[in-house]
């Protein structure tokens, strides 16, 4: 059986290694293989793997959102988030789900923070961004967004409210009270290899002890946030637990079997540490 990822470009992807090595563990002849698809032909592709006998791919960047108008059908959670990142071809039909949302929540639940009742200030407001205040505002969290673009951050608050989840646009990351703050994530691409010594916080701002830091970015694995974090004291979450999470969730989605998330750990680590 074949799955694979589906993005432009997709040759840096630590994914073929991670689910290749569950694929072996459990002793299924399953293949995840890269696929490049340039953006104009992405309806032609999805056409090809219908035929291609694929019972799956992820998507990745530029195609997150563009692929869902050619989609049979799409899970709750990547209707409110706005974003696919695994699609199930079952029976000829495309079926599209999010699971960088129940990724990130298990990630963070994991290092032990419990999110009801808190106060999260997210940076970004892309599609990994979505998908974090998707699960942060449903789980209970009081949320800020600050995002370079503000009219994006303002965008994403708008959908969430279509299903009645709210959040706080933040202009500025001066003007907020830190003090209240107790997850600080970073969504964006600041500070991501090649640019590893750039930082989304301002070395101006001070980082709470009390905060937890949670970094998407899994290459650098320790990113100068967490650094800075991990200097103030803050307890600090790095993005490779969510790139495993989000990657077992596809597995079952496709197998329907449990996936082994510690040697899809181990071999996703052993990749990004070949690089
Ligand atoms: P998008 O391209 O959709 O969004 C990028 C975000 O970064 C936007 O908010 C953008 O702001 C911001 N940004 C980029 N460059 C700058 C800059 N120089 N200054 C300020 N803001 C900037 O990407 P994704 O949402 O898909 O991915 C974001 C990050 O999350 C990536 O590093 C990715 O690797 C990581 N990720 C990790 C996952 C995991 O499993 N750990 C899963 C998915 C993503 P603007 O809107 O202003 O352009």
């Amino acid at each position: 059986m074949r799955v694979g990822l589906i993005g432009w470009p997709v040759e840096h992807s630590v994914s073929p290694a991670m689910h290749n090595a569950a694929f072996a563990a459990l002793g299924l002849p399953w293949r995840y293989t890269l696929i490049p698809v340039a953006p104009d032909r992405l309806e032609q592709e999805l056409a090809e793997l219908k035929a291609g006998g694929f019972r799956g791919v992820n998507v990745t960047v530029p195609h997150k959102q563009s692929v869902m108008p050619y989609l049979d059908e799409t899970s709750e959670a990547a209707r409110a988030i706005g974003a696919v990142n695994t699609i199930i071809l079952r029976d000829g039909r495309l079926i599209g789900h999010n699971t960088d949302a129940d990724g990130f929540w298990r990630a963070l639940r994991e290092a032990g923070y419990e999110p009801a009742g808190k106060s999260a200030l997210v940076l970004g407001a892309g599609g990994a961004a979505r998908a974090v205040v998707y699960a942060l505002a449903r789980g209970g969290s009081r949320v800020s967004v600050w995002n370079r673009t503000a009219g994006r951050a303002r965008g994403l608050a708008l959908d969430l409210q279509k299903v009645g989840l709210t959040l706080s646009v933040v202009a500025r990351l001066s003007d907020l009270e830190l003090a209240d703050v107790d997850l600080l994530v970073n969504a964006t691409s600041i500070g991501m290899w090649p640019h590893e010594d750039a930082s989304p916080w301002p070395a101006t701002l001070p980082i709470g002890a009390h905060w937890t830091v949670f970094d998407l970015i899994y290459n650098p694995m320790e990113t100068r946030l967490l650094a800075q974090a991990a200097a103030a004291g803050a307890r600090t979450i790095g993005g490779l637990a969510m790139l495993v999470h989000q990657g077992a969730l596809a597995f079952e989605l496709w197998t329907g079997k449990s996936p082994p998330t510690d040697v899809m750990l181990a071999a996703a680590a052993e990749s990004l540490e070949g690089r």
